[in-house]
């Protein structure tokens, strides 16, 4: 079998030397790799039994056109969110474009002019930045009257309580918490921690909506942000919980009254969530959700093989080798550009579709910097796939995550580092 494995290896444009040190690192994640199956384990059972008890049937499956009145598919499918997350109701829509779409579709239905958003975590991903206003944009939280305010985390990462209690004011109305790092260097927060800060604001104003931006982060753990008091759990069916078949999508999963709030402002006032077709998107949305948890678990082993590969070859990694998970993204700190786009390159080489092409850094909309992303993906920009993307700029980082399979997680990881090495960013004899 080994022999068999090396020639496939090979045929993929892999060294002998790059997969035998990937092998070796692999012996000693052994016990890391079954507690991420453990927790898929829960998972899977958890996603399976809120299916049963919401009597997901065959009839489920079937979608609706024009004004989708009574869609089946799409009521019990919020509840199933409703339940896995644990929340009073849900929104799962192919409507809900993206990610960004959710944010600040959550955002905009439950603030009001003359209100204060608060994030407590730092500054957010960088796409919120223009729905917020705090860089110059049509139609932002800011053009309405809305202002924001930030409490940076402290240097090691944890909350600045008293900065937060200084920071909250009468105008509060809204705290929105980021678990996953994004495009920054700081930890990923786990939901443990971030029920801690819901507890502490609770106790400056019990009624602020706490709303936390679950990107990359479902289903990594075996409890979720509305298990901890969050009012609203926000995310995309083009990461985890859609498991890589949504092909579109966004989830808000919370307090009743926000989620209405959110329909409301997604299709119209008076007609709220008793429109919105679910055409035919109904078996990717459910099978998706289904597969998320096993997805979810190949895709964080893919991170923690990346962090002990490249933080024994020197490269600063965030999170490190050792550290537990709270989201799939692993951040490799190359320190140059030509690093970021060797390593990019490699993850592309290793795709299923588009291995052919080269990934060169560009303009993206939304983003303030250069951005150079890998991702040969089955839907298009769907980081849930094997992708990587880092902005050209300092400290020069790379931001991996996904793989539908784990071997295609540790396939493209090895083909990153081949990638460095054929570059002459790492030599084989470096392989310790
Ligand atoms: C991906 C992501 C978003 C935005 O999602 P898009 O689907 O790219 O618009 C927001 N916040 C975090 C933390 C993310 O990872």
């Amino acid at each position: 079998m080994e022999e068999l494995l090396k020639e496939q290896y090979a045929k993929l444009g892999i060294s002998q030397a790059v997969l035998n040190y990937g092998n070796e690192i692999l012996v000693l994640l052994k016990e890391r790799f079954d507690r991420i199956d453990e927790i898929a384990e829960y998972n899977q059972l958890k996603v399976i039994h809120a299916m049963q008890e919401c009597r997901v049937g065959e009839a489920c499956l079937s979608g609706t056109t024009g004004y989708g009145y009574n869609d089946l598919g799409r009521d019990t499918l919020e509840k199933v969110y409703a339940k896995i997350f644990h929340a009073e109701d849900a929104l799962v829509r192919p409507q809900i474009t993206c990610g960004t779409h959710a944010l600040a579709l959550a955002l905009m239905s439950n603030l009001r002019p003359g209100d204060e958003l608060l994030s407590p975590v730092g500054k957010p991903y960088d796409t919120l930045e223009e729905v917020i206003g705090i860089r110059q944009s049509k139609g932002s939280l800011k053009e309405y009257g809305i202002t924001y305010k930030q409490v940076d985390l402290l240097p090691d990462g944890t909350f600045d309580y008293e900065a937060i209690r200084a920071a909250v004011n009468e105008k509060t109305k809204m705290v929105t918490i980021q678990r996953s790092k994004g495009y920054q260097t700081r930890p990923t927060l786990s939901t443990a921690q971030i029920g801690e800060l819901i507890r502490f604001i609770r106790g400056i104003r019990p009624d602020i909506i706490c709303m936390v931006d679950n990107c990359y982060g479902e289903f990594v753990e075996t409890i979720e942000p509305g298990d901890v008091g969050a009012d609203m759990t926000v995310g995309s069916l083009i990461k985890n919980p859609g498991g890589g078949l949504a092909p579109i999508g966004g989830y808000i999963a919370g307090r009743r009254d926000c989620v209405e709030n959110a329909a409301y402002r997604l299709t119209s006032p008076g007609l709220g969530k008793e429109v919105g077709a679910s055409l035919g998107v109904m078996p990717s949305f459910y099978q998706g959700l289904f597969l998320a948890p096993t997805v979810t678990a190949s895709a964080l082993k893919g991170a923690v093989f990346a962090a002990n590969l490249f933080e024994r070859l020197g490269f600063p990694v965030i999170p490190n080798s050792t550290e537990s998970r709270h989201d799939i993204i692993q951040a490799v700190t190359l320190g140059s550009p030509e690093g970021v786009i060797a390593f990019c390159q490699g993850i592309q080489a290793a795709a299923s579709v588009d291995s052919f092409v080269t990934p060169e850094p560009w303009d993206m909309p939304g983003y303030d910097s250069q951005v150079i992303m890998a991702a040969g993906a089955f839907v298009s920009g769907s980081s849930i796939e094997l992708s990587a993307d880092g902005p050209i700029a300092p400290p020069y980082a790379v931001y991996f995550q996904g793989g539908l399979t784990w071997p295609h997680a540790k396939l493209g990881i090895l083909k990153a580092l081949q990638s460095l090495v054929a570059k002459g960013i790492v030599a084989e004899k470096d392989f310790i």
